[in-house]
């Protein structure tokens, strides 16, 4: 049977519900949140609120998109899960984000074995997380097993460091049968990130492209769809950068072509002025409820249909998250 690998437990595929294919809950660290505080999300009464809201908007699944050392926390996400017991859904990623927040030469990813580095993947989705995210020396793993491997690439290049953790992924999807979700620098590199995944034993029909919404060209995304990967459109009521009418036009367009079942949706809020909990303090903000209550209706209103919808938040999630055993 497939299932979905959420944090409290696995569930059967097509009880996945509606999902945010792409989102942050918590983040307690790491190099991000150096680069910009506004990437930090450790409160964790605040995102209890926010995954609240997206479930009264109706959702039911979010996908927790944040790897090894980029401030992965295991126990407060498990309490998070716990709070919402029967309610909704949380999965977890192992893996890691693009190589520039790693050290390219101290890095464990740098310096371990691939296969090593594999066996410690296997072990985070088939065992339970270290309750560190592989911090240090120490592990101890904790019950929640992680239900997807991340990868990431850089804009134009996939660094040496990247296309290891792409080989680590692939070879831990061979192992495990767990989906592969990669981060794209500006929606970039999508067909040479499939290559190194089918070269090292990786099934691009099993991969997730995110991001592709900041490189809206219709031939790129054919590409990528003829090779049988997911396409995630995340980031509406992002303004200064496209208006949602355009991601939704895209998404309508792919659906013409007849590559419905390869689309998938996400928020990804990930910054504090996109988290209305987190802003509660300061001023009014929108949250991650915005996709559902705000998002969907721009799709409806181009003449996305409603069954479409219905694939893009759930039948497409349940097979593209299912870890196929
Ligand atoms: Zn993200």
């Amino acid at each position: 049977m497939n299932v979905i690998r959420t944090v409290l437990g696995d569930i059967p595929a097509k009880k996945i519900g509606v999902t945010d294919s792409h989102d942050h809950l918590i983040r307690s660290g790491g190099p991000e949140v150096n680069l910009d505080p506004a990437f930090l999300m450790d409160d964790l009464e605040a995102s209890k609120k926010e995954f609240k809201a997206f479930l009264d908007a109706g959702g039911h699944t979010m996908i927790c998109m944040d790897p090894i050392g980029c401030g992965r926390n295991v126990p407060k996400m498990m309490e998070l899960a716990a709070c919402f017991e029967g309610q909704g859904n949380i999965v977890m990623t192992t893996g890691f984000q693009k190589g520039s927040l790693y050290d390219p030469r101290t890095s464990f990813l740098a310096t371990v074995d691939t296969s090593k580095v594999v066996d410690m993947m296997i072990a985070e989705i088939t065992e339970g997380m270290d309750r560190h995210s592989y911090n240090g020396p120490v592990v101890e793993r904790v019950q929640a097993k992680a239900g997807l491997i991340k990868a990431g690439t850089s804009y134009r290049v996939i660094t040496d460091l990247e296309q290891k953790a792409l080989k680590v992924a692939a070879q831990t999807q061979n192992a495990t049968g767990c989906p592969i979700s990669v981060h794209t620098d500006f929606g970039t590199m999508g067909p040479e990130l499939l290559d190194i995944i089918e070269k090292n034993q990786g099934n691009p029909e099993h991969t997730i492209i995110c991001h592709v919404q900041r490189n809206p060209d219709r031939y790129y995304y054919k590409m990528l769809l003829d090779r049988g990967a997911y396409l995630c459109f995340e980031e509406a009521d992002k303004a200064q950068y496209r208006p949602d009418t355009e991601i939704a036009e895209n998404i309508k367009w792919i659906l013409e072509q007849g590559y419905g079942r390869q689309v998938l949706l996400g928020m990804d809020g990930g910054r504090k002025e996109g988290l209305a909990s987190y802003m509660e303090p300061k001023g009014l903000a929108k949250g991650l409820d915005y996709m559902l209550n705000r998002f969907v209706p721009v799709m409806r209103w181009v003449g996305i249909l409603e069954e479409d919808i219905h694939k893009i938040l759930e039948e497409n999630p349940a097979r593209a998250f299912a870890i196929w055993q």
